[in-house]
């Protein structure tokens, strides 16, 4: 029976991954651990390793678990900027899980924005405590006011219906725009100027990291409302609180936070966070953290588990592996292998 060992694992994982698992009877071991050079060790004995956002895949990790002959490293989700590509290639596969839902994360971004536009946190604790005043709660009409979208990939474009059944103008950036789409496209200078609201849908790339930062902020309107449930480097974290504090920047929803993988998805509420700039963030009422959350909804788990556990199929029957990505085929397209034989790389 094939091995495969999971990190960084949740019950809500298990649950999903128990479910799919009856098709395929893998032996499954579940870790709470994060993947990381220490952990990879777990792995001795296993044909494929399972990992997820915050695991630690670098080359140190990937050369662990080469070294316990893991031919696959299975994402259970779609981001890859936690693996170090080059290390993996001509080594082990790497495969993930490119849509699963992309409404779940669309659905979120907007409940970041509603939940702070017309601040619900705020009233939800207010009625509780009986206190009924409506002071302070004032919001604006999103209907005729503009959005900006950054990345209009699948996520991107769910998040774009949604903008435009509430009457908003949408406009755009994506590097590589979507040919006769209805879609308006601008340079992201110009995103930045005219938007009320600016949403993140791209990926983390080594190209724009903290391409929401102190130059970019002060070329946005006074009261700019941040959504981002992309990755948290898209954002220089300090800069943000400097211009909430300055109150250029109106609002921020945030479903990830770029020094987020030893704090999210656990409870910390017993220890003193050292973070003093996520401790500051959290302590305004116009921003809105959710810990990497956007994701989870029954059918996006669903997915996950049914995807993933397809992919991992494929990769012992020797089969193409539609789901692979490598340092070629994400960075340069057309110099992979992928395409003409089904694998990056034999
Ligand atoms: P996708 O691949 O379908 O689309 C990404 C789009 O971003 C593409 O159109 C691409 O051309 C564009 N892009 C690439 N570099 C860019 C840049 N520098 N500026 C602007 N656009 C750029 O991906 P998706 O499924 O829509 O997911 C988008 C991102 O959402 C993922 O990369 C991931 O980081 C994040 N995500 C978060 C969660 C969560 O739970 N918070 C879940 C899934 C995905």
């Amino acid at each position: 029976m094939k091995k495969i060992n999971f990190y960084d694992v949740k019950p809500y994982d298990k649950e999903f991954f128990d479910m799919a698992n009856l098709k395929y009877q893998y032996q499954i071991i579940y870790h709470e651990e994060k993947l990381n050079p220490h952990t990879a060790l777990f792995a001795k004995g296993s044909d494929a390793v399972c990992a997820f956002v915050n695991d630690n895949i670098d080359k140190d990790t990937i050369e662990v678990l080469h070294g316990e002959g893991v031919g696959l490293i299975a994402m259970r989700c779609a981001g890859y900027n936690n693996v170090d590509f080059k290390a993996a290639h001509e080594k082990i596969h790497v495969v993930r899980v490119p849509a699963y839902s992309p409404y779940a994360v669309a659905e979120h971004a907007i409940g970041l924005l509603m939940t702070l536009n017309r601040k619900l946190h705020k009233a939800y604790n207010r009625t509780r405590e009986f206190n009924f005043s409506l002071n302070g709660l004032t919001g604006f009409d999103l209907h005729g006011k503009t959005v900006g979208v950054i990345g209009t990939g699948k996520i991107g474009r769910c998040f774009i219906d949604i903008c435009k059944g509430f009457g908003m103008n949408v406009i755009a950036y994506d590097p590589y725009p979507i040919k006769d789409s209805d879609i308006v496209y601008v340079e992201v200078e110009e995103l930045f100027r005219r938007s009320n609201v600016i949403s993140l849908h791209c990926p983390l790339t080594k190209d724009n990291h903290h391409l929401i930062n102190k130059a970019a902020i002060e070329k946005m309107m006074d009261g700019v409302v941040i959504i981002n449930t992309s990755r948290g480097a898209l954002i220089d974290s300090e800069a943000l609180l400097e211009e909430l504090l300055s109150e250029k920047v109106g609002a921020a929803g945030l479903d990830v936070y770029e020094e987020e993988s030893d704090i999210f998805y656990v409870d910390n509420s017993n220890i003193i966070i050292q973070d003093d700039v996520l401790r500051r963030l959290l302590s305004l009422p116009n921003v809105l953290l959710t810990s990497h959350q956007a994701f989870l909804t029954k059918e996006a788990l669903a997915n996950i588990a049914d995807t993933t556990l397809g992919n991992i199929s494929a990769f012992f029957e020797n089969s193409a592996l539609e789901n692979e990505v490598c340092y070629q085929c994400s960075g340069s397209p057309g110099e992979c292998k992928h395409v003409e034989t089904g694998r990056c790389f034999k």
